[in-house]
């Protein structure tokens, strides 16, 4: 099989590159999972945008001061700067965010940002946007979809990728001979007993760039969200009770329905106050107050949080729920530059599995959406310097280490966890 570029993936980042690729650019997207099973479909708070040059920054310092300044100063900027451009093609994609009655954007607010500068959709913006770009990918004569078709590992020769081995959904293995190749593979959280993201999403990028000696960052930020709804059932995958809500004014409550904590924080830091808070109280969740929220608005606003509450057996409107810390997203990843470009040639890695440094220590919320389509696109432009080797080659692979997946699956999922230990122990040792 040939294809000019294989994107795996069909989150929001592989679909935004894909689009910002020319038609004439032969695209193969796989996806391990159905089209619609990806974070990019739960993300619940919304996009940020700059909303004037005004507010430049304070967003570029927000941003910073959630990483603890460990930040990358220019893909800070990069982002910021792009955002704009980034939400008027969605707009053009037919997604819809909040307006007021005169037509103009509604902005929120979320943990850690001095103002409100987030749009959304309902509490379901990452659907809005990623069900349109799936429908506009969709569209496209120059793009190959493949559901439950899973990448095993990357073909390398003389140092450059060169293609791809991937399972395809009959169970038979096929190697793709590509010019370039995508990781958009999205985070780890399915290496975790308790995470909100799909179970699925085990960092097979990220193994596949360890077995490769290929670069990594920041391996070990891993950002627990300190907001989930708490259950009993291990085998859940965690429901995120979304930051607006806090920044709406919803409130932390300890077991004595006392408040313990300034709710609007930075992630990392609420967590540690919430985890501190249940081992005084001898408890395995804290109180979340939503009833300081008017009661139309949290209807309107968070209609699928009010949903979940109540299929729970909870009443928001009129109770405290439970709430829970939980895995939620990976702030390193697969290092690349400012063209999402990794330490391997022909590949690039965008989204959740990449990291070029932008959310430094600790993510600012809502920020993930716009860096995954920012530098998504900026990795599709620069990968059309591939596209002029469209010749066919022939590519030798051993496919025999390939037909055991469970041993392979484990492998990957194992490797992974060490390397985030490892990077732990290191930075144990040093600090
Ligand atoms: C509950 C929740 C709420 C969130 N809310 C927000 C928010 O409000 N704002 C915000 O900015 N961010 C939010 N985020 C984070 C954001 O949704 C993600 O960071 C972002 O969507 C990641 O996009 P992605 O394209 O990198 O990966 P994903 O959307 O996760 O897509 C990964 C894709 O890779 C595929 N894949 C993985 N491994 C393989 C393989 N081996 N072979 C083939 N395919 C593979 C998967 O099947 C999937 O299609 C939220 C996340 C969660 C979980």
């Amino acid at each position: 099989m040939k294809t000019d570029v294989l994107i795996v993936g069909c989150g929001c980042s592989g679909l935004y590159a894909a689009l910002n690729m020319p038609e004439n650019v032969k695209i193969t997207i796989i996806t391990k999972s159905d089209f619609e099973s990806s974070d990019s479909f739960l993300a619940q708070g919304g996009i940020c945008m700059l909303k004037n040059d005004d507010d430049y920054k304070s967003y570029f310092e927000d941003t910073m001061k959630a990483g603890h300044y460990e930040n990358d100063k220019k893909s800070v900027e990069i982002m910021i700067r792009s955002s704009q451009e980034v939400i008027r093609k969605l707009i053009r994609y037919g997604v819809e965010f909040k307006r007021d009655e005169n037509g103009n954007l509604e902005f929120t607010r979320e943990g850690a940002h001095s103002d409100k500068r987030i749009l959304f959709h309902e509490d379901i913006t990452g659907k809005e946007i990623t069900s349109h770009l799936l429908e506009a990918v969709k569209k496209l004569n120059n793009v190959e979809l493949l559901e439950y078709t899973t990448l095993l590992d990357i073909v390398e020769e003389d140092g450059e990728c060169k293609g791809a081995v991937i399972r395809k959904e009959d169970g038979a293995l096929e190697v793709i001979n590509a010019n370039c190749v995508f990781l958009a593979c999205g985070g780890i959280g399915g290496l975790y007993k308790h995470s909100t993201n799909f179970k699925h999403l085990t960092g097979d990028g990220v193994a596949i760039a360890i077995r490769h000696g290929i670069k990594l960052k920041d391996i070990n930020y891993v950002q627990i969200h300190p907001t989930t709804f708490y259950t009993a059932n291990d085998e859940d995958r965690s429901f995120l009770i979304s930051e607006s809500v806090r920044g709406e004014g919803a409130l932390l409550r300890d077991k004595n329905g006392n408040r313990f904590v300034n709710e609007l924080l930075p992630r990392d830091l609420l967590t540690q106050a919430i985890h501190a808070q249940m081992k005084k109280d001898h408890t395995e969740f804290v109180w979340e107050d939503l009833r300081t929220i008017p009661e139309d608005e949290l209807k309107v606003h968070f209609p699928n949080i009010v949903a979940h509450c109540m299929e729970m057996g909870f009443d928001p409107t009129k109770e405290c729920i439970p709430v829970v810390p939980a895995q939620h997203y990976f702030m390193g990843g697969i290092w690349v530059n400012h063209e999402s470009h990794t330490s391997m040639k022909r590949l690039y890695a965008i989204g959740e599995t990449a990291c070029n440094g932008v959310h430094g220590r600790n993510r600012l919320a809502s920020n993930s959406l716009l860096e995954s389509l920012v530098f998504a696109e900026r990795a599709a432009n620069d990968s059309m310097k591939y596209m002029d080797n469209t010749k066919e080659q022939r590519l030798e692979v051993e496919l025999n280490e390939y037909y055991d997946s469970s041993r392979l699956e484990d492998i990957y999922k194992n490797s992974v966890r060490k390397e985030i230990e490892k990077a732990d122990i290191a930075m144990t040792a040093t600090a």
